[in-house]
């Protein structure tokens, strides 16, 4: 059924002669872990009453050129099972390094020495003992360094044979993670002139006989129970093939050997997507809104504008900052310290914690029009807190929105009927699907700086509350702010400030404190705790009075991590003067960002606050641009969309080597005509947007 092809050694001109070698020892090491990111405990997996990999090892031991038979397994605990197993089929176990792949095989090769080794993974159940004889035969036959089987074959009958001194040199040399995990890269390109590839017949590249994913498993376990036992070989399964084709459907859309593409993230991150949908619980952290196939979309650490991902990469964070929060940086030590003084005291008990009432005081002190606060986790359920407050308050159930404010009913009503109504107020394409039809016409958005605008819409009598966010990515033109408040309180209506992301970005507090304007309630949220939840409403005595009017109450807003958190966020913001520091940082950054543009012969438009900056293109379309920036910068070390949310670990020296490499990136791009930017991302175009884009 096979031949061998490609790169022949002259050995092969010889009539081949098959069978094993009376002097030459080959023993098959078989890899194999309970930790797989993709499908976990995949091998311990039953099919038939027995675990897949018991499967594998009987369907091995039917090979006859094999000396021996040596299960290679992580030392941790969770593999104990895995051990079990193979004791029972009668194989050896070898223990060793989980991650360092190639360490664990070469030691196990030590521990049971033989002239050459047959490597089989542990998630090849079907096995093919005929195939790994006649593999063993023609390597021996051909006294070749290094054979395989070859991509004519299903993905999941992978057999590689090689001498035992590759094994050894490769495990002394190899230096990149990737030969490390996959075990045999550094051998294949050291072993090049005495190797070949033994090929099927016929083209079976396309069929995956191997368990990556559940659907693997699902046309394994049809497999097995059409047969009903496992003493069948490959060409047993390619009649099968002809005659119940529909066993082999399931997993046909899974690319060939995409796994050793792709990080650990990414792997998670499609686990992900089968059980949360969305993927994760905030939007802005979808992998696919930055790269299709490269964004690592986890992390296992942090610290300062660092974040390592799954597998032990670090970036600089040059984006985001935790989606705005911590503008201390990751793990500020006397924030993280207040927090392990809860955990270590309790955090939620049957009576109150007594951080809140010193946290509602000091907002207060820091906004003096404000006399009293209350307290959430999210900014979305702080913005549903004050609108219910300011309902109650001024008697009305209109509103007049500007700006972003959560994904809760009350904010998204203001798409029902057309869902462009809120496009321009930050998220494009925001999909009200769920929110009753009966809010229609309830919330009505104007746009920032548009004071006419709001009187149209104020004038109606209907509206009783003014939402908006102070600024976002443009200034206020002289009076708006003031003329704002002057035309709400004209009508009866509440005022209330977002400043869930504005706060504590210029000034140590909301943005209105600059600009010398009262609202009548406040959101301060994002940054207060540095990571940690919590957001805060505040406002005057006479509207904030309403909330005792109506029923507003959640358990898990009365621990005190949030409280703790934010008293030691607030005492370090205002001592390493925060603000002040994280503006100057962000005008820094965007002047890099123009002068890095002008030398490289590009356009671009930054907006935003100075310490919450974005910038686009001009000339190029957005989103293969944020892809191209996203996926070369990824490659350099940074976590960098073209935004830049500044905190007080991006040093200048950080800043420094950011923009230079950033303007590396600027110059490639710029070598490339805009038509032809997708030619140059494998991938795909990140996401942009959010439902008509989804
Ligand atoms: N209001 C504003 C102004 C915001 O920027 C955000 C978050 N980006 C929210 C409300 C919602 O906050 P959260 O995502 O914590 O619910």
């Amino acid at each position: 059924m096979a031949t061998m092809a490609g790169n022949r050694s002259k050995n092969l001109e010889q009539p081949l002669e098959s069978g094993k070698s009376s002097t030459k020892k080959t023993i098959a090491i078989v890899q194999a872990r309970v930790g797989s990111t993709r499908l976990p405990g995949k091998a311990l997996r039953k099919v038939q009453g027995k675990p897949l990999i018991g499967h594998l090892l009987e369907r091995l031991s039917r090979a006859t050129l094999l000396d021996g038979i040596v299960l290679a397994i992580p030392e941790s605990s969770v593999n104990d099972e895995l051990a079990h197993i193979g004791e029972t089929y009668g194989v050896q176990v070898f223990r060793g390094s989980e991650l360092d792949v190639l360490e664990r095989y070469s030691s196990a090769a030590r521990t049971y020495p033989a002239d050459a080794y047959v490597r089989v993974t542990g998630d090849c159940p079907l096995v093919d003992a005929n195939l790994v004889d006649q593999i063993v035969g023609l390597f021996w036959a051909n006294q070749l360094d290094y054979a395989r089987t070859g991509l004519s074959f299903p993905d999941g009958l992978d057999v590689e044979v090689f001498k035992a001194l590759l094994l050894f040199d490769a495990a002394t040399l190899a230096r990149e993670s990737y030969d490390r995990e996959h075990v045999t890269p550094f051998i294949r390109r050291n072993a090049a002139e005495h190797s070949d590839v033994l090929e099927h017949d016929r083209d079976y590249s396309r069929l995956r006989l191997t368990v990556d994913e559940p659907e693997d498993f699902d046309v394994i376990e049809g497999i097995f129970d059409a047969f009903g036992h496992n003493h069948f070989d490959f060409a047993d399964v390619a009649q099968l093939i002809e005659t119940q084709p529909q066993l082999f459907v399931a997993n046909q859309h899974i690319v060939r050997d995409e796994g050793s593409m792709m990080g650990t993230g990414q792997k998670l991150w499609r686990r992900a997507k089968n059980v949360i949908p969305g993927g994760s619980m905030l939007f802005s952290k979808k992998a696919e809104l930055f790269s299709q196939a490269k964004w690592p979309a986890y992390f296992s650490r942090s610290q300062g504008c660092r974040v390592w991902d799954l597998d032990g990469n670090s970036f600089i964070d040059a984006g985001y900052m935790g989606v705005g929060t911590n503008i201390l940086g990751y793990c500020h030590p006397l924030v993280d310290e207040a927090v392990k003084g809860v955990v270590e005291s309790g955090n939620l008990t049957t009576l109150n914690g007594p951080e809140e009432v010193r946290l509602a005081e000091i907002l207060c002190e820091i906004h003096p029009w404000a006399d009293m606060a209350r307290f959430t986790r999210s900014g979305g359920e702080a913005c549903a807190v004050a609108i219910r407050i300011a309902r109650v308050s001024s008697g009305k159930d209109g509103v007049a929105i500007c700006g972003y404010h959560g994904w809760h009913d009350w904010y998204l009503s203001a798409n029902l009927g057309h869902d462009t109504a809120l496009d321009t107020h930050l998220l494009p394409g925001l999909n009200p699907s769920g929110v009753p039809t009966q809010l229609a016409g309830l919330v009505r958005p104007f746009e920032y700086n548009n004071l006419e605008q709001l009187h149209s819409i104020l004038v109606s009598g209907a509206v009783g509350t003014v939402f908006m966010e102070v600024q976002r990515n443009i200034l206020p033109a002289p009076g708006f702010l003031q003329g704002v408040v002057e035309l709400a309180h004209r009508y009866g209506a509440v005022v209330v400030f977002d400043e869930c992301t504005s706060g504590f970005r210029e000034v140590l507090g909301g943005m209105h404190l600059l600009h010398g304007v009262e609202p009548d309630i406040a959101i301060l949220g994002k940054t207060l705790g540095n990571g940690f939840a919590i957001n805060a409403v505040i406002g005057s005595r006479k509207v904030m009075k309403s909330a005792e009017a109506t029923f507003i109450s959640s358990t898990f807003w009365s621990e005190r991590i949030g409280p703790a958190a934010a008293l030691a966020s607030l005492a370090a913001m205002e001592a390493e003067e925060a603000p002040q520091r994280v503006h100057a940082i962000g005008l820094e950054v965007r002047k890099g960002w123009e002068q890095a543009a002008s030398v490289a012969g590009l356009k671009i438009s930054v907006s935003g606050l100075p310490a919450l900056s974005t910038y686009s293109v001009t000339g190029y379309d957005g989103p293969e641009v944020k892809t191209f920036i996203v996926e070369r910068m990824l490659e350099r070390g940074y976590l960098a969309p073209p935004a830049f949310y500044a905190s007080l670990s991006h040093t200048r020296e950080i800043v420094q080597t950011y923009l230079s490499d950033l303007s590396e990136v600027f110059r490639a791009l710029a070598a490339i005509d805009p038509g032809d930017l997708s030619g140059f991302l494998p991938d795909g175009v990140a996401q942009s947007g959010f439902g008509r884009m989804n």
